[in-house]
């Protein structure tokens, strides 16, 4: 049986929690789909575009793990591209708290998609998009939040 997986997020920007998961669950699943959730009501820093560069540029020599943007329910887009599975990484309770919800609610729409949660490695569980958005903003120094290679120059 083929394993897919999709990992859904914004990636504004993607950081090195979201590297570690990816490359953690890499282990048993087959195929991983970064999936950007495209919502229109949501601003975010960098453009789609960059978005997909800078994880394009992350995972480059991966060839099970592949970047694609999507619109409307992370269930629907899962079956769109076979994934019978969701990733999702877990820092805190107040991370499960949130992610238990929509896991459970994804269950009763599409109960054969199952979420599958990876904690954080311990050095990476209080880095966030939010607060390294809010370090490029006000000129700070962020890369070490974010993979080796990844270019953090606003537009
Ligand atoms: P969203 O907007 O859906 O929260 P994010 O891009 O912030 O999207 O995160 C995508 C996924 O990566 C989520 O499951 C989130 O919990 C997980 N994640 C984010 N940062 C980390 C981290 N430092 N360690 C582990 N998982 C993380």
């Amino acid at each position: 049986m083929n394993r897919t997986a999709l990992f859904p997020g914004s990636f504004d920007p993607v950081t090195v929690g979201h590297e570690d998961i990816v490359k953690r669950a890499l282990s048993f699943f087959d195929n991983i789909v970064i999936g950007i959730g495209v919502n229109s009501t949501k601003k975010c820093l960098y453009s789609l575009d960059r978005r997909v560069e800078m994880l394009g540029k992350v995972f480059e020599g991966e060839i099970n793990v592949s970047i694609k943007e999507y619109k409307g329910l992370t269930v629907d887009f899962c079956n769109e591209i076979g994934a019978k599975f969701i990733l999702r990484g877990l820092r805190s309770s107040t991370d499960f708290e949130y992610e238990s919800s929509i896991a459970q609610m994804n269950r009763v729409m599409h109960g054969d998609i199952e979420t599958v949660f990876i904690l954080s490695s311990p050095e990476y569980s209080a880095v966030n998009s939010t607060i390294v958005r809010e370090i490029i903003k006000n000129g700070g120094e962020a890369s070490k939040f974010v993979p080796a290679g990844v270019n953090l120059a606003l537009e």
